[in-house]
Protein backbone atom coordinates (compact mmCIF):
# COMPACT_ATOMS: atom_id res chain seq x y z
CA UNK A 1 0.00 0.00 0.00
CA UNK A 2 1.29 3.21 -0.41
CA UNK A 3 -0.78 5.27 2.16
CA UNK A 4 0.52 6.97 5.10
CA UNK A 5 1.28 4.90 8.48
CA UNK A 6 -0.39 7.95 10.20
CA UNK A 7 -3.77 7.63 8.53
CA UNK A 8 -4.51 4.69 9.97
CA UNK A 9 -6.39 5.82 12.92
CA UNK A 10 -8.37 8.61 11.08
CA UNK A 11 -11.59 7.40 9.86
CA UNK A 12 -13.81 9.41 8.00
CA UNK A 13 -15.75 11.66 9.70
CA UNK A 14 -19.61 10.04 9.41
CA UNK A 15 -22.29 11.46 11.93
CA UNK A 16 -25.58 10.00 10.99
CA UNK A 17 -26.48 13.10 8.32
CA UNK A 18 -29.54 11.12 6.44
CA UNK A 19 -32.33 13.94 6.07
CA UNK A 20 -34.50 14.13 8.85
CA UNK A 21 -38.00 15.77 9.34
CA UNK A 22 -36.22 17.89 12.53
CA UNK A 23 -32.91 17.93 12.60
CA UNK A 24 -31.41 18.95 15.94
CA UNK A 25 -27.82 17.01 15.61
CA UNK A 26 -25.69 19.94 14.19
CA UNK A 27 -26.58 22.96 16.57
CA UNK A 28 -26.42 25.31 13.45
CA UNK A 29 -29.11 28.43 13.23
CA UNK A 30 -32.77 26.82 13.23
CA UNK A 31 -34.34 29.97 12.43
CA UNK A 32 -32.91 29.75 9.15
CA UNK A 33 -30.60 32.37 6.71
CA UNK A 34 -29.83 36.28 7.88
CA UNK A 35 -31.70 37.90 5.78
CA UNK A 36 -29.48 40.36 3.82
CA UNK A 37 -26.42 37.79 3.63
CA UNK A 38 -29.51 35.67 1.61
CA UNK A 39 -29.85 39.40 -0.20
CA UNK A 40 -26.38 39.36 -1.18
CA UNK A 41 -26.16 35.97 -2.39
CA UNK A 42 -28.90 36.90 -4.83
CA UNK A 43 -27.41 40.06 -6.52
CA UNK A 44 -23.96 38.60 -6.89
CA UNK A 45 -23.21 38.73 -9.96
CA UNK A 46 -21.22 36.40 -12.35
CA UNK A 47 -17.49 37.32 -11.45
CA UNK A 48 -18.38 35.79 -8.12
CA UNK A 49 -17.68 32.87 -9.71
CA UNK A 50 -15.73 33.01 -12.74
CA UNK A 51 -13.19 35.27 -10.87
CA UNK A 52 -10.33 33.91 -7.85
CA UNK A 53 -12.08 35.25 -4.58
CA UNK A 54 -9.27 37.39 -2.72
CA UNK A 55 -5.93 35.51 -1.03
CA UNK A 56 -7.07 35.87 2.39
CA UNK A 57 -10.26 37.73 2.46
CA UNK A 58 -8.91 40.95 3.78
CA UNK A 59 -12.64 43.10 3.70
CA UNK A 60 -13.90 40.29 5.61
CA UNK A 61 -10.92 40.46 7.82
CA UNK A 62 -11.40 44.26 8.23
CA UNK A 63 -15.17 43.90 9.00
CA UNK A 64 -14.66 40.83 11.68
CA UNK A 65 -11.60 42.99 12.91
CA UNK A 66 -14.22 46.14 13.71
CA UNK A 67 -16.48 43.59 15.62
CA UNK A 68 -14.38 41.88 17.85
CA UNK A 69 -12.75 45.38 18.46
CA UNK A 70 -8.95 44.40 16.95
CA UNK A 71 -7.19 45.39 14.16
CA UNK A 72 -7.29 43.61 10.55
CA UNK A 73 -4.18 41.77 11.23
CA UNK A 74 -5.28 40.39 14.24
CA UNK A 75 -7.80 38.26 11.84
CA UNK A 76 -7.03 34.94 9.78
CA UNK A 77 -10.46 33.18 8.31
CA UNK A 78 -10.59 30.22 6.64
CA UNK A 79 -12.87 27.28 5.33
CA UNK A 80 -14.92 27.18 8.33
CA UNK A 81 -13.73 27.17 11.96
CA UNK A 82 -12.56 23.38 10.78
CA UNK A 83 -9.98 25.08 8.65
CA UNK A 84 -8.83 27.62 10.87
CA UNK A 85 -8.37 25.06 14.02
CA UNK A 86 -6.64 22.63 11.50
CA UNK A 87 -4.09 25.34 10.08
CA UNK A 88 -3.35 26.81 13.60
CA UNK A 89 -2.76 23.00 14.97
CA UNK A 90 -0.33 22.59 11.63
CA UNK A 91 1.70 26.39 11.96
CA UNK A 92 3.00 25.55 15.23
CA UNK A 93 3.95 21.93 15.41
CA UNK A 94 6.20 19.89 13.89
CA UNK A 95 4.92 15.76 13.23
CA UNK A 96 5.27 13.94 16.73
CA UNK A 97 4.94 16.64 18.72
CA UNK A 98 1.40 16.57 21.23
CA UNK A 99 -2.07 18.25 20.77
CA UNK A 100 -3.62 18.12 24.50
CA UNK A 101 -7.39 18.03 24.18
CA UNK A 102 -9.91 18.34 26.76
CA UNK A 103 -12.57 15.33 27.25
CA UNK A 104 -15.28 14.93 26.13
CA UNK A 105 -14.91 18.33 23.45
CA UNK A 106 -14.83 19.05 20.16
CA UNK A 107 -14.57 15.85 18.27
CA UNK A 108 -12.60 17.22 15.28
CA UNK A 109 -9.41 18.45 17.24
CA UNK A 110 -8.37 14.80 17.58
CA UNK A 111 -8.51 14.30 14.17
CA UNK A 112 -7.32 17.35 13.07
CA UNK A 113 -3.70 16.33 15.09
CA UNK A 114 -3.70 12.97 13.56
CA UNK A 115 -4.27 14.15 9.61
CA UNK A 116 -1.09 16.57 10.74
CA UNK A 117 1.23 13.67 12.27
CA UNK A 118 0.45 14.70 15.65
CA UNK A 119 -0.39 13.04 18.87
CA UNK A 120 -3.44 14.06 20.47
CA UNK A 121 -3.63 13.81 24.45
CA UNK A 122 -6.55 13.45 25.87
CA UNK A 123 -6.95 15.05 29.12
CA UNK A 124 -10.54 14.05 31.39
CA UNK A 125 -12.44 17.36 32.53
CA UNK A 126 -12.98 17.19 36.16
CA UNK A 127 -16.84 15.66 37.18
CA UNK A 128 -17.31 15.67 33.39
CA UNK A 129 -17.22 19.43 32.31
CA UNK A 130 -14.78 21.74 34.39
CA UNK A 131 -11.72 22.23 32.97
CA UNK A 132 -8.32 20.57 34.31
CA UNK A 133 -5.60 23.09 34.12
CA UNK A 134 -2.81 21.46 35.86
CA UNK A 135 -3.57 18.60 33.93
CA UNK A 136 -3.20 20.25 30.85
CA UNK A 137 -0.70 22.02 31.42
CA UNK A 138 1.34 18.74 32.60
CA UNK A 139 0.78 17.53 29.37
CA UNK A 140 3.96 19.92 28.45
CA UNK A 141 1.72 20.06 24.70
CA UNK A 142 3.12 22.14 21.90
CA UNK A 143 -0.81 23.05 21.29
CA UNK A 144 -3.35 23.05 24.58
CA UNK A 145 -6.72 23.60 22.79
CA UNK A 146 -9.99 25.01 25.16
CA UNK A 147 -13.40 24.90 23.65
CA UNK A 148 -16.03 27.42 25.98
CA UNK A 149 -18.86 27.14 26.02
CA UNK A 150 -17.83 23.58 25.86
CA UNK A 151 -19.32 21.39 22.93
CA UNK A 152 -20.55 18.64 23.60
CA UNK A 153 -20.77 19.51 27.41
CA UNK A 154 -22.89 22.98 26.72
CA UNK A 155 -21.11 24.63 30.06
CA UNK A 156 -18.41 27.24 30.26
CA UNK A 157 -14.75 27.00 31.39
CA UNK A 158 -14.04 28.14 34.66
CA UNK A 159 -12.79 31.98 33.20
CA UNK A 160 -9.31 31.95 36.24
CA UNK A 161 -8.30 28.39 34.81
CA UNK A 162 -8.60 29.42 30.91
CA UNK A 163 -6.65 32.46 32.08
CA UNK A 164 -3.94 30.06 33.90
CA UNK A 165 -3.79 27.79 30.96
CA UNK A 166 -3.19 30.83 28.52
CA UNK A 167 -0.31 31.86 31.32
CA UNK A 168 1.73 28.74 31.81
CA UNK A 169 1.49 26.92 28.48
CA UNK A 170 4.19 26.12 26.93
CA UNK A 171 3.06 26.89 23.41
CA UNK A 172 0.16 27.31 21.97
CA UNK A 173 -3.62 27.66 22.83
CA UNK A 174 -6.46 27.59 20.98
CA UNK A 175 -9.70 28.69 22.69
CA UNK A 176 -12.57 28.18 20.54
CA UNK A 177 -15.73 30.03 20.95
CA UNK A 178 -17.78 28.92 18.25
CA UNK A 179 -21.14 29.37 20.89
CA UNK A 180 -19.79 32.51 22.96
CA UNK A 181 -22.49 34.34 21.23
CA UNK A 182 -25.14 32.50 23.32
CA UNK A 183 -23.02 32.75 26.56
CA UNK A 184 -22.18 36.38 26.77
CA UNK A 185 -18.13 37.40 28.08
CA UNK A 186 -15.86 36.03 25.88
CA UNK A 187 -11.93 35.80 26.07
CA UNK A 188 -10.69 38.90 24.05
CA UNK A 189 -8.88 40.13 27.42
CA UNK A 190 -6.66 37.78 27.26
CA UNK A 191 -5.04 38.53 23.92
CA UNK A 192 -3.88 41.91 25.63
CA UNK A 193 -1.15 39.36 27.43
CA UNK A 194 -0.34 37.15 25.41
CA UNK A 195 0.69 36.29 21.75
CA UNK A 196 0.42 32.44 22.18
CA UNK A 197 -3.40 32.88 22.24
CA UNK A 198 -6.09 32.02 19.15
CA UNK A 199 -9.42 32.70 19.43
CA UNK A 200 -11.21 30.55 17.13
CA UNK A 201 -14.77 31.51 15.86
CA UNK A 202 -17.49 30.76 13.43
CA UNK A 203 -20.05 31.25 11.39
CA UNK A 204 -21.69 28.37 11.44
CA UNK A 205 -24.04 28.53 14.76
CA UNK A 206 -25.56 31.94 16.18
CA UNK A 207 -24.96 33.57 11.84
CA UNK A 208 -26.55 31.11 10.03
CA UNK A 209 -24.57 29.98 7.70
CA UNK A 210 -22.75 26.67 7.93
CA UNK A 211 -23.19 25.90 4.71
CA UNK A 212 -21.15 28.78 3.07
CA UNK A 213 -18.04 27.69 5.32
CA UNK A 214 -16.55 30.74 7.01
CA UNK A 215 -14.56 30.75 10.04
CA UNK A 216 -12.33 32.83 11.86
CA UNK A 217 -9.58 33.73 14.52
CA UNK A 218 -8.79 36.56 16.74
CA UNK A 219 -4.88 36.67 17.78
CA UNK A 220 -1.38 38.47 17.74
CA UNK A 221 -0.21 39.38 14.09
CA UNK A 222 2.66 37.37 14.09
CA UNK A 223 0.61 34.53 15.03
CA UNK A 224 -2.26 34.91 12.49
CA UNK A 225 0.67 35.27 9.81
CA UNK A 226 2.01 31.65 10.46
CA UNK A 227 -1.65 30.44 10.24
CA UNK A 228 -2.11 32.18 6.77
CA UNK A 229 0.98 30.46 5.60
CA UNK A 230 -0.64 27.35 6.89
CA UNK A 231 -3.93 27.65 5.62
CA UNK A 232 -2.77 29.19 1.85
CA UNK A 233 -4.67 31.52 -0.31
CA UNK A 234 -8.72 30.87 -1.65
CA UNK A 235 -9.99 29.61 1.29
CA UNK A 236 -13.11 31.79 1.63
CA UNK A 237 -15.07 31.73 -1.43
CA UNK A 238 -16.73 34.88 -3.11
CA UNK A 239 -20.01 33.94 -2.37
CA UNK A 240 -19.40 33.24 1.29
CA UNK A 241 -17.43 36.26 1.85
CA UNK A 242 -19.97 38.27 0.44
CA UNK A 243 -23.05 37.04 2.37
CA UNK A 244 -20.70 37.00 5.33
CA UNK A 245 -19.80 41.03 4.87
CA UNK A 246 -23.90 41.21 4.29
CA UNK A 247 -24.79 39.47 7.70
CA UNK A 248 -21.98 41.58 9.65
CA UNK A 249 -22.73 45.04 8.60
CA UNK A 250 -26.33 44.29 8.35
CA UNK A 251 -28.10 41.39 10.17
CA UNK A 252 -27.21 42.08 13.77
CA UNK A 253 -30.19 42.66 14.75
CA UNK A 254 -31.64 39.61 13.36
CA UNK A 255 -28.91 37.74 14.59
CA UNK A 256 -28.77 39.03 18.43
CA UNK A 257 -33.12 38.41 18.35
CA UNK A 258 -32.55 34.93 17.18
CA UNK A 259 -30.17 34.23 19.92
CA UNK A 260 -31.81 35.95 22.67
CA UNK A 261 -34.33 33.29 21.68
CA UNK A 262 -32.31 30.55 21.46
CA UNK A 263 -31.81 31.23 25.10
CA UNK A 264 -34.43 31.74 26.19
CA UNK A 265 -35.93 28.28 24.73
CA UNK A 266 -32.37 26.81 25.81
CA UNK A 267 -34.23 27.67 29.21
CA UNK A 268 -37.91 26.31 28.68
CA UNK A 269 -36.63 23.34 27.04
CA UNK A 270 -34.50 22.46 30.40
CA UNK A 271 -37.19 23.09 32.37
CA UNK A 272 -39.38 20.45 30.48
CA UNK A 273 -36.89 18.03 30.92
CA UNK A 274 -36.54 18.68 34.76
CA UNK A 275 -40.23 18.39 34.73
CA UNK A 276 -39.83 14.82 33.93
CA UNK A 277 -37.19 14.45 35.76
CA UNK A 278 -34.09 14.29 33.86
CA UNK A 279 -31.03 16.32 34.40
CA UNK A 280 -29.79 18.62 31.65
CA UNK A 281 -26.70 20.14 32.03
CA UNK A 282 -26.50 23.73 32.45
CA UNK A 283 -25.67 25.12 28.90
CA UNK A 284 -24.17 28.20 28.05
CA UNK A 285 -24.63 27.70 24.16
CA UNK A 286 -27.13 26.79 21.82
CA UNK A 287 -27.48 23.07 22.92
CA UNK A 288 -28.27 20.93 25.81
CA UNK A 289 -26.35 17.69 26.97
CA UNK A 290 -29.15 15.21 28.20
CA UNK A 291 -27.65 12.16 29.84
CA UNK A 292 -30.20 9.18 29.34
CA UNK A 293 -29.14 5.52 28.83
CA UNK A 294 -28.81 4.41 25.82
CA UNK A 295 -28.17 7.29 23.90
CA UNK A 296 -27.38 5.59 20.89
CA UNK A 297 -31.09 3.51 21.17
CA UNK A 298 -33.28 6.51 22.22
CA UNK A 299 -31.54 8.59 19.23
CA UNK A 300 -32.69 6.16 16.48
CA UNK A 301 -36.24 5.86 18.01
CA UNK A 302 -36.20 9.81 17.89
CA UNK A 303 -34.52 9.69 14.05
CA UNK A 304 -37.74 6.90 13.71
CA UNK A 305 -39.91 9.85 14.76
CA UNK A 306 -38.30 12.69 12.47
CA UNK A 307 -36.07 14.00 14.88
CA UNK A 308 -32.91 13.93 14.98
CA UNK A 309 -30.21 14.75 17.86
CA UNK A 310 -26.70 13.40 18.56
CA UNK A 311 -25.88 10.55 20.75
CA UNK A 312 -22.82 10.24 23.17
CA UNK A 313 -22.00 7.18 24.45
CA UNK A 314 -20.01 6.53 27.76
CA UNK A 315 -18.47 10.17 27.96
CA UNK A 316 -16.59 10.40 31.16
CA UNK A 317 -17.78 11.36 34.64
CA UNK A 318 -21.30 11.77 32.43
CA UNK A 319 -22.12 8.48 30.53
CA UNK A 320 -24.36 8.32 27.81
CA UNK A 321 -26.19 11.55 26.40
CA UNK A 322 -28.28 13.06 23.79
CA UNK A 323 -27.12 16.65 22.46
CA UNK A 324 -29.90 18.72 21.32
CA UNK A 325 -29.60 21.93 19.07
CA UNK A 326 -31.93 24.84 20.41
CA UNK A 327 -34.19 25.85 17.68
CA UNK A 328 -37.53 27.52 17.35
CA UNK A 329 -40.17 26.39 19.93
CA UNK A 330 -42.18 24.51 17.05
CA UNK A 331 -39.16 21.91 16.84
CA UNK A 332 -38.35 21.61 20.61
CA UNK A 333 -42.20 20.71 21.22
CA UNK A 334 -41.81 17.98 18.16
CA UNK A 335 -38.39 16.78 20.25
CA UNK A 336 -40.53 16.65 23.67
CA UNK A 337 -43.37 14.88 22.02
CA UNK A 338 -41.39 12.02 20.03
CA UNK A 339 -38.90 11.91 23.06
CA UNK A 340 -41.57 10.88 25.43
CA UNK A 341 -42.95 8.29 22.72
CA UNK A 342 -39.35 7.20 22.03
CA UNK A 343 -38.56 6.40 25.70
CA UNK A 344 -42.11 5.52 27.13
CA UNK A 345 -41.58 1.95 28.00
C1 LIG B 1 -19.44 23.57 14.95
C2 LIG B 1 -18.13 23.71 15.61
C3 LIG B 1 -17.01 24.15 14.90
C4 LIG B 1 -16.96 24.13 13.42
O1 LIG B 1 -17.37 25.24 12.84
P1 LIG B 1 -17.21 25.48 11.29
O2 LIG B 1 -16.89 26.92 11.25
O3 LIG B 1 -18.54 25.15 10.70
O4 LIG B 1 -16.11 24.63 10.75
C5 LIG B 1 -15.83 24.42 15.58
N1 LIG B 1 -15.76 24.20 16.91
C6 LIG B 1 -16.79 23.74 17.61
C7 LIG B 1 -16.65 23.52 19.06
C8 LIG B 1 -18.01 23.47 16.98
O5 LIG B 1 -19.02 22.96 17.68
Amino acid sequence: MITRDSYRQIELYAPDRSPCATDLSDNTNLWGVPPQAAQALRDAGASAVTRYPSLYASQLKEALAERAGVTANMVVTGCGSDDVLDSAIRAFTEPGDRVAVPDPSFAMIPIFARMNGLEPVLVPLSGGTALDADAMLATAARVIYLCTPNNPTGNLLDANDVARVVRDAPGLVIIDEAYIDFAGGDARDLLNSSDRLLICRTMSKAYGLAGLRVGYALGAPELVAEVEKSRGPYKVNSLAERAALAALREDEAWVRAHVAEAMTNRQRLGDELRARALAPLPSAANFLLLPVSDAVGVASRLRARGVAVRPFVDLPSIGDALRISVGPWEMMQAFLDAFDEATCS
